[in-house]
């Protein structure tokens, strides 16, 4: 076998020399499957533990990554070091969660104690504490300009301060009952977010905010699928049982990383919640006219308090992305970057069977070609014009977590970020074919991967079943970068103890090494710029991805 790998090498460098400049044939003649292999091997095996993050076979990991990155001669990706740290924050449902409705009419208090997950959930993002003051409706909570439209604007100053904000989930006539499609019709805007939502209440001064299913478009009484379950927060108890123990509920991760707190106690709630705020009110007909007239509606409701206690127990862990950055050759230039990442965290042992999940494939095979990619970058006798930024993500099986506090906390301005190629997943199925996901986004970098696939040897397919959200290109799109993902495909391995370094298919990994540091280098080098997305300023701030839907 030995052979043929060396045939498969030097066509490969044969292969470079038409796109390449001559002295750059040595840097790309680095990545070998046969270095790649051992990086593989070691992320992957029983002591790394399966890469958990905030565990310790994930630091290791870490270690690993900043001591390779630094030896290859890179410098340090944040102000911090090779390692920008955060907190992970696991939050469980402690049992004095309480949303209590109370109307006090000539004395006489009646006050209605509503259920946790069946008629309502705090958010994760909410503030802990308590909170009991009279409400305000403000119609979908949403200040939109460009739409013309402020529910706040016909409350007097100051009319939410120290109040109860009851708000509707959705966006203004979104289903176009008015005519012409209002805001984005059914396509979500940022003012949509709830977490957007909350900071609006916030930033007015209101104690506490509950966000309801709309009667528009949701069903008056909540099933087991509905929105609330996205957000259940188990307890402690429920925690410990098997992830398919009936027993246990279904709900969203609760883990986040340490975003700066929004000030506001925040709910979710089931229609239930407007029935016990105002039984003789018509909810839904007056969402309806509200849409109908596309002007919002804000009142404060008579007689009625709330009172919200949200307690959770809170477990911090921290964990680290690793950075490294190779500055650029042009004065001008090298202020912008190329960033080239994957995740380098896994799912660690399972809590029932303890089985370890080496995550192989996911995702070693794309850090060890993240690694390999800024080691070639590190040989070159010059650095390209643009500075190339190595990322490798803590986080990502948790939701994306340490590309989105990269996006909400960037070491480098995002906009200086031109292009960013995110490997998840590129070790396994067949050896000559890769998808490229991102091609409706930025068709422009994608285009760059069709320009270089058969120089490194490869067949690209588009994946649109791997878009936003699956991997963390879903961050950095937030965050307006033209992003583009390589993904070899799913297996029935994935999320298994038998992802295993020895399924991993090493010249693959090195042909998507090969292709990322072609298509980064004809960027850095300054020869193209991908179009930026269309993503208005600072939406990542409202965005969580994958997390926030209508
Ligand atoms: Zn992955
Ligand atoms: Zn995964």
């Amino acid at each position: 076998m030995l052979g043929l790998r060396l045939a498969a090498l030097s066509l490969a460098l044969l292969a470079s020399q038409g796109e390449l400049p001559p002295d750059t044939a040595s840097a790309y003649g680095t990545i070998r499957g046969d270095r790649i292999l051992p990086t593989v091997r070691f992320l992957a095996s029983p002591r790394l533990e399966g890469r958990e993050s905030g565990t310790r076979g994930c630091e290791v990991a870490a270690d690993f990554l900043s001591s390779a990155y630094q030896a290859a001669g890179l410098e340090p990706g944040s102000k911090e070091g090779y390692l920008q740290s955060f907190d992970l924050i696991r939050r469980t449902l402690a049992p004095q969660a309480e949303l209590t409705v109370k109307r006090t009419v000539g004395g006489a208090t009646s006050a209605r104690a509503l259920t946790v997950r069946t008629d309502w959930v705090p958010f994760s993002f909410s503030e802990v504490g308590t909170a009991e003051a009279p409400v305000v409706f403000a119609g979908y909570g949403i200040v939109a300009k460009e739409f013309g439209w402020d529910d706040y604007a016909s409350l007097p100053p100051g009319g939410v301060r120290g109040k109860i904000v009851v708000i509707l989930r959705h966006e203004p006539d979104e289903n176009g009952t008015a005519g012409a499609k209002f805001f984005e019709g059914r396509e979500m805007t940022l003012h949509a977010s709830l977490r957007q939502k909350a900071r609006e209440a916030a930033s007015r001064g209101a104690l506490g905010l509950v966000i309801v299913d709309d009667p528009a478009n949701h069903e008056p009484v909540p099933n087991p699928s509905s929105s609330l379950s996205r957000w259940t927060i188990l307890t402690e108890e429920e925690r410990k049982l098997a992830k398919d123990d009936p027993k246990r509920p279904r709900g969203r991760a609760t883990i986040q990383h340490d975003d700066e707190p929004l000030g506001i106690l925040a709910a979710l709630a089931s229609q239930e919640f407007l029935r016990a705020l105002d039984g003789s009110r018509d909810w839904k007909a007056l969402q309806q006219e509200m849409d109908a007239s596309r002007k919002p509606k804000a009142f404060a409701v008579p007689d009625m308090t709330v009172k919200l206690v949200h307690a959770f127990d809170v477990e911090r862990t921290p964990t680290a992305n690793v950075l490294a950055v190779l500055p650029g050759s042009d004065p001008v230039l090298s202020k912008e970057y190329v960033l080239v990442g994957g995740h380098y965290d896994h799912v660690g042992i399972d809590e029932t069977t303890k089985e370890i999940h080496p995550g192989a494939d996911d995702n070693a095979s794309g850090t060890a070609a993240v690694l390999a990619v800024a080691q070639a970058f590190a040989a070159l006798p010059m650095a390209p014009a643009r500075s190339v930024l190595f990322a490798s993500w803590s986080g990502e099986e948790m939701g994306l977590l340490g590309s989105e506090r990269f996006v909400r906390k960037p070491p480098v301005p995002l906009d200086k970020i031109v292009a960013a190629i995110n490997l998840d997943m590129v070790g396994r199925n067949k050896e000559g074919e890769i998808s490229v996901v991102g091609r409706s986004e930025t068709p422009d970098l994608v285009a760059l991967f069709d320009r270089f696939a058969s120089q490194v040897g490869f067949a690209l397919n588009d994946d649109a079943g791997a878009g936003a959200g699956r991997s963390d290109n879903g961050s950095l799109w937030l965050g307006g970068v033209p992003t583009a993902s390589l993904f070899s495909g799913t297996h029935e391995d994935y999320h298994e103890p038998e992802d295993t370094w020895d399924k991993v298919l090493p010249e693959k990994i090195a042909k998507a090494a090969r292709l990322s540091f072609l298509v980064a280098y004809e960027v850095a080098s300054g020869k193209s710029t991908p179009k930026r997305l269309d993503v208005p300023a600072g939406p990542w701030k409202a965005l969580a991805p994958g997390k926030e839907q209508k």
